[in-house]
């Protein structure tokens, strides 16, 4: 194991950052990213694996700090954002990555469909209100980026709505990062013929009936409309201060340890600190020794 420069320990086959391989940059284009890729990385399944565990004490300890320093209402969350086709693997990740975290410091949410309710109102509305506070880690599986990714693949709102909603999502998440808000956001990157594969799986065994669901086809045929609105996603709002990342998902051991590792190295750039007392250290020594 080599020490990293914040003193954490990187495991060997673990080649760079990877934020660094996997954000999105001018002129990325999806369609060359290899879904069965695995940048940054060069071991395997169990590689993978030891990797991850060997991470888990790190995270714990930096996710107690981040959590401490929001205490007084004040201080930075992180925000992980987690976008993907059906079956990419968006809910192995909120099992195997965000599961691993201390529930009590983890704000989780799926955005499925708007309810009625939720239709009268801006479609940053029910986002809003979700937005993690102070020392918390809050997780989106699915997002405000179905508004242009469901959304304009059905025409579910007149194409001008849908266009000014990049610029709108951009001055949001600005916004977001003004309140201390640090965002992650990763978009599950698997290739047609693995989703063929998983929905394939979903009908062959009852174990996973309950996944399935027949507008998940409906949806597939729509495959290439879904990878040009992906595109637009990342050509219009991975921004400077609010960077996407493209995380290959073929292999979902690949996808899983990359989204820890981002959290990881998101935690770490915190540069977190346990708060300082709000009471005299020595007067509670002397009270709690005279008991
Ligand atoms: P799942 O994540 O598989 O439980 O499915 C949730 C469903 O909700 C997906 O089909 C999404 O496309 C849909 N959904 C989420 N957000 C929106 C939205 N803003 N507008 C329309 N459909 C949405
Ligand atoms: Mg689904």
């Amino acid at each position: 194991m080599a020490k990293n420069k914040h003193g954490g320990k990187k495991p060997e086959q673990v080649d760079d950052s990877f934020g660094s391989v996997l954000q999105v940059g001018p002129g990325f284009r999806l369609a060359d990213l290899d879904p069965a890729a695995t940048p940054g990385f060069s071991g395997k399944k169990k590689d993978a694996e030891k990797a991850m565990d060997a991470a888990r004490d790190e995270i714990d300890d930096l996710q107690e700090r981040l959590y401490a320093g929001g205490r007084d209402g004040d201080g930075p969350a992180i925000l992980l954002v987690v976008q993907g086709m059906d079956t990419s693997g968006k809910g192995g990740v909120m099992r195997h990555v965000v599961g691993t975290v201390d529930p009590q410091g983890v704000r989780l949410h799926a955005f499925k469909a708007p309810s009625v309710e939720e239709r009268r109102h801006p479609f940053l509305w029910r986002i809003r209100r979700e937005l993690p506070p102070p020392g918390y880690i809050g997780v989106f599986d699915r997002s405000h980026y179905e508004d242009v990714l469901v959304v304009r693949v059905h025409d579910l709102v007149p194409p001008a709505t849908w266009r000014r909603r990049y610029d709108q999502i951009n001055s949001f998440e600005r916004s977001a990062n003004d309140r201390g808000i640090h965002l992650i956001k990763v978009m599950l990157h698997i290739s047609s013929g693995e989703q063929k594969a998983r929905l394939q799986e979903r009908l062959d065994r009852p174990d996973k009936y309950w996944k399935f669901n027949p507008g998940d086809i409906d949806e597939r045929e729509r495959w290439d409309d879904y990878q040009q609105a992906y595109q637009a996603v990342f050509d219009k709002t991975s921004t400077e201060q609010n960077p996407w990342y493209a995380v290959p998902a073929d292999h979902k051991w690949y996808a899983r340890l990359a989204v820890q590792q981002l959290l990881l190295e998101e935690l770490r750039g915190l540069d977190l600190h346990w708060p300082g007392p709000d009471f005299d250290v020595a007067e509670q020594q002397r009270r709690l020794a005279a008991t």
